[in-house]
C-alpha cells in the first residue's frame, strides 16, 4: 500500500480515475491533509463511506515519528524514526527573514565525502517521497511554524534519488499543500553531471546548490571520491550549461578545513575558476565531530579567504553557524545514536 504523502495531486487524480473514482476526490483528500492537517480517513467528512473505505484499503495514511529533538536558540535538530526503524535527521532554522528547514533525502549516503558525518554510514536506501514530506509536516507542527523555505541538504544526495525528490519538490510547491515557493527550495548536490543535465530540464525554479570544497582536482578528489567520477572540467561545463539555460545563479558550497582547501592560493584557484560565472560561494565554517580526521578553519583563514574571492571579483558569502551546543553537524545526531 503506498503511503498517501507519496502523491502529488496530479498522480492522485490520475489514479482515482483509473480506479473509476472521480478526480475532484483528489483536491479534497489534499485539503484534508494539507489544509485540515487531518490525517485520520474515517473524518474526511465531505467524501461518502465508500469512497472513504477505498482510501482507507488502498493507501496508508501512516507518519514517521519524531524520535528525539535538540534544540538552541535558534534551531531545532529533529531525529525521526521511520516505519521500518531506520533513522534520519531535520534541521529547523530561525531566521531574520523566516524558518527554513534542512530535511534528509536519504538513510545514509553512499558519496562517501571525507568530512562529512552522514557519508561515514553507507546508504541504506533511497527515501520515499513521504518520508521527506512528513519531516516538515512535523517539524512544522512541533515548533508551531510556517516553514518559509526548505534546503534538499540533509542526510543522503538528492540527485542519487531523484524522482522521488523531485516528486517531494512537486508537492511541498503545489500552492494546494505548503505553498513554498520554488525560489525558496534548494537542492544541494554533490556533483552529479547527467542529474544537473536532468535537472534543468524540468524548468523548475528550485535553486541548484553544489558541493563543491575545492578548486582544483586534486584536493576535491581527496575529499570528495565523486571527483573521481566527474571532474571539474565537466561538472563546470554543466553548470555553465545550467546557468545559460535556467538563467537562475548556482550556490558553491565551500566549508572551510583547516590546511586542505583554505589557503591563499586555493583562493585564488577558486576565483579564476568561478570569474565570469553566475554564483556565488558560500564559505560554511565546519562542525567538528569527535570521529572525523579534519579541523576547522579558524576565523581569520575565512575572513582572509572570503577578502581574496571579493577582491577577486567573486560574490562571496559566509554561513551562519546555528546550534553550537547541539550536534549541529548533519548526520551527527543519528549517528551518535546509532
Ligand atoms: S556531504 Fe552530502 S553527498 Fe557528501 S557524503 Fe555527506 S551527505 Fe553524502
Amino acid at each position: 500500500m503506498r503511503n498517501i504523502f507519496n502523491y502529488t495531486k496530479e498522480m492522485l487524480e490520475n489514479e482515482f480515475i483509473q480506479n473509476g473514482y472521480k478526480k475532484f476526490m483528489a483536491s479534497q483528500v489534499f485539503d484534508w491533509l494539507y489544509q485540515k492537517k487531518v490525517y485520520d480517513v474515517n473524518l474526511f467528512s465531505n467524501i461518502n463511506v465508500n469512497n472513504r473505505e477505498y482510501l482507507g484499503n488502498n493507501y496508508s495514511f501512516d507518519f514517521i515519528k519524531i524520535e528525539k529533538v535538540e534544540e538552541d536558540e535558534d534551531v531545532k535538530k529533529f531525529l525521526f524514526r521511520l516505519l521500518d526503524g531506520q533513522k534520519i535527521e531535520a534541521v529547523l532554522m530561525y531566521h531574520d527573514y523566516g524558518t527554513s528547514i534542512c530535511v534528509s533525502s536519504q538513510v545514509g549516503c553512499n558519496m562517501g565525502c571525507k568530512f562529512c558525518e552522514s557519508g561515514r554510514l553507507k546508504k541504506v536506501r533511497n527515501l520515499e517521497t513521504y518520508e521527506m514530506v512528513q519531516q516538515i509536516i512535523l517539524a512544522s507542527e512541533y515548533a508551531k511554524v510556517r516553514i518559509d523555505s526548505v534546503v534538499i541538504m540533509g542526510i543522503g544526495e538528492p540527485f542519487d534519488n531523484y524522482d522521488n525528490v523531485m516528486n517531494f519538490i512537486k508537492i511541498i510547491n503545489d500552492p494546494k499543500t505548503m505553498a513554498i515557493g520554488a525560489r525558496h527550495i534548494t537542492v544541494s548536490t554533490c556533483g552529479i553531471v547527467p542529474k544537473i543535465k536532468e535537472f534543468m530540464n524540468l524548468g523548475l525554479q528550485v535553486n541548484l546548490a553544489i558541493s563543491l570544497h575545492a578548486p582544483n582536482d586534486e584536493i576535491r578528489k581527496k575529499i570528495m571520491p565523486i571527483a573521481n567520477a566527474y571532474p571539474l572540467t565537466e561538472l563546470i561545463d554543466a553548470l555553465k550549461e545550467y546557468i545559460t539555460k535556467t538563467n537562475r545563479r548556482i550556490t558553491m558550497e565551500y566549508v572551510m578545513l583547516d590546511g586542505i582547501n583554505d589557503s591563499e592560493q586555493c583562493a585564488h584557484e577558486l576565483s579564476d575558476l568561478l570569474r565570469g560565472m553566475n554564483a556565488y560561494v558560500n564559505l560554511i565554517a565546519y562542525n567538528e565531530t569527535n570521529n572525523i580526521e579534519f579541523k576547522a578553519s579558524s576565523k581569520e583563514t575565512i575572513d582572509r579567504f572570503f577578502d581574496t574571492l571579493k577582491k577577486r571579483g567573486i560574490e562571496v558569502t559566509v554561513r551562519r553557524k546555528f546550534g553550537n551546543k547541539i550536534s549541529a553537524a548533519c548526520g551527527q545526531l543519528r549517528s551518535k545514536e546509532m
